[in-house]
């Protein structure tokens, strides 16, 4: 179903206890201030069951990992499996972050495994998708984009892929500072419905959170989750402080 949703991305920072500060204020604060759309943090793993036990207690907090493997289980050393998410009651996962697919290699193929073991354990994917600068400027972000959702999802049925939350981080807005125009964000997320209304239908496109990713902060959430397709935002540094990380959930 189609939500409004922030998601805060920590990557790796915080210690446990400052972990546990920033979770133990998201959820007093929104259990007295109800947000409008929904709030996902996505902490490191080792703070997952932490965050877990928080939000079950939250009628506001949801959890997130921020990856996953693409195999089930056995001799994969470092590696989380969707059913140990499940088993913490983790019900959304980060899949194809910039990050993963530039520092760790992470293939197209290698997405897929990882959305189809998820969703094997009804654990919502939060798949990224977003051009680098170089694509963009070769005029080259469309085909970009349209490969990556080809490749890491079209392979779902349609009751599959309703269960999947698409994040647009464009490479050359994250962690920059130089955040994609209005226009430019609801173009793509404009292009990527289409898109999925081609493969799947309108009333699945209708149905599909997209969120935008890179650069968010309290100052230009509101200009960004005020176009049409723009549901919301994966957001990074300015998910690491309670107020501002308040403040863009507060902005639809
Ligand atoms: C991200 O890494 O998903 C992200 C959007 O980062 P930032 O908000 O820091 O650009």
């Amino acid at each position: 179903m189609r939500k409004n949703i922030v998601a805060g991305n920590w990557k790796m920072n915080k210690s446990f206890e400052q972990a546990e500060d920033l979770v133990a204020d998201l959820t007093e604060y929104f259990e007295e201030n109800k947000p409008k759309g929904e709030v996902i943090v996505c902490p490191p793993n080792l703070y997952l069951e932490m965050a877990s036990d928080y939000a079950s207690e939250s009628s506001v907090l949801n959890v997130s990992a921020q990856n996953v493997s693409e195999y089930d289980n056995g001799a994969y050393t470092g590696e989380i499996s969707a059913e140990m998410l499940k088993g913490l009651d983790i019900n959304h996962c980060i899949v194809g972050h910039s990050e993963r697919r530039q520092y760790f290699n992470e293939t197209d193929q290698q997405l897929a495994n990882k959305v189809d073991k998820l969703l094997d354990f009804s654990i919502i994917p939060i798949f990224c998708i977003g051009e680098s600068l170089e694509e963009r400027e070769k005029n080259n972000h469309f085909n970009v984009v349209k490969a990556q959702l080809e490749n890491g999802l079209f392979h779902l049925n349609s009751d599959e892929f309703s269960n999947v939350i698409i994040a647009y981080e464009p490479v050359w807005a994250i962690g920059t500072g130089v955040v994609a125009t209005p226009e430019q964000a609801q173009e793509m997320h404009a292009y990527i419905r289409g898109l999925i209304a081609e493969k799947y239908g309108n009333n699945i496109a209708n149905d599909t959170t997209i969120l935008y990713g890179g650069s968010c902060n309290p100052k230009n959430a509101k200009i960004l989750f005020a176009n049409k397709d723009v549901d919301g935002g994966l957001i990074g540094g300015a998910s690491l402080k309670a107020e501002d990380f308040i403040k863009i959930a507060e902005s639809f």
